[in-house]
């Protein structure tokens, strides 16, 4: 595995494979790697046969008391871990090098950032979107892997790459899932033992919303959405910014469950904020 810091030898690296007829699967990441990003990885070796992955930590996708100064970062481990899985090209870039104090540019990407995470965390899908739209400018791929753990980040990405004609092919995959059900992510790093049991309570009430609406026929949003309040509630979990059911494409909260959804949940666990969603298909 190379390991580049460089913006151009990284963009050449690209180039040089895929003049030499490889498909490039790119895989951003913010470090901290878990089985969840080695999916993505292990997803871009199926379509690709060349594989490169970032590690950066975005600041600008942070807001000012967000955790940026205490994400974990784990960058040793974390080359371990991608060697072990054949990757290509680990690019690791400087903040500086990737932002420059003057920038002036900002990508955003409208109405699919008014729910959800936006109000709750200003300034960080313009953070994600505009950083993103470099990564895919430094590293030319034919296709990108991303989470639907971050199921809102993954449709934010999509359109801005239909909205600016970025030729990239974008790709979503499944998240993955401790045993008892909690989304891998690495801010669980933060939790303690009390909290990790707990934060199992997110995913529970996701869960049980997708079961009544697919084998209950349950159809009522406000219904649904008071009852994961009320199973986050059994959980101790109280801090909830938002327990939600959308439709997957413009993400508009649902007034009835009429066609495929996505059930989305932000909420504290201590001071660790832990976002989930799943799918839901009504049956009839
Ligand atoms: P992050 O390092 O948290 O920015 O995540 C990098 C990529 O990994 C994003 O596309 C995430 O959606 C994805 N990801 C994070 N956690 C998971 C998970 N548990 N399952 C699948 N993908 C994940």
């Amino acid at each position: 595995m190379r390991v580049l810091t460089s913006i151009s030898e990284s963009r050449r690296a690209v180039w040089d494979a895929r003049l030499n007829g490889r498909r490039v699967g790119l895989v951003p990441t913010m470090g901290a790697l878990h089985e969840g990003h080695l999916s993505l990885v292990r997803a871009a070796h199926e379509s690709c046969s060349f594989v490169a992955v970032t590690i950066f930590v975005n600041p600008t996708q942070f807001a000012p008391g967000e955790d940026f100064d205490r994400y974990p970062r784990t960058m040793d481990a974390d080359r371990t871990l991608l060697d072990g899985e054949r990757v290509d090209l680990l690019f690791a870039p400087s903040s500086a090098d990737v932002h420059a104090a003057d920038d002036a540019t900002v990508v955003h990407v409208a109405r699919l950032t008014d729910g959800l995470c936006g109000p709750w965390r200003p300034g960080h899908f313009d953070g994600v979107a505009t950083v993103v739209a470099k990564l895919f400018n430094i590293l030319p791929a034919d296709a990108a892997f991303f989470g639907e753990k971050d199921f809102q980040q993954l449709q934010v990405v999509r359109r801005m790459v239909r909205d600016l004609h970025i030729p990239i092919d974008i790709v979503g995959c499944p998240t993955v899932r401790e045993p008892d059900g909690l989304a891998m992510s690495s801010r669980n790093a933060f939790l303690s033992p009390q909290e990790r049991a707990r934060a199992a309570g997110v995913s529970a009430a996701l869960f049980e919303a997708k079961r009544l609406i697919e084998a209950e026929g349950a159809r009522d949003g406000d219904a649904l959405r008071a009852l994961l309040r009320d199973r986050l509630r059994a959980s101790d979990i109280t801090d909830v910014d938002y327990a939600e059911i959308v439709d997957p494409d413009g993400l508009v909260p649902v007034r009835a469950v009429q066609s495929p959804v996505r059930i989305l949940i932000a909420a504290r666990v201590g001071r660790t904020r832990l976002i989930d969603n799943v799918a839901a298909t009504p049956a009839w």
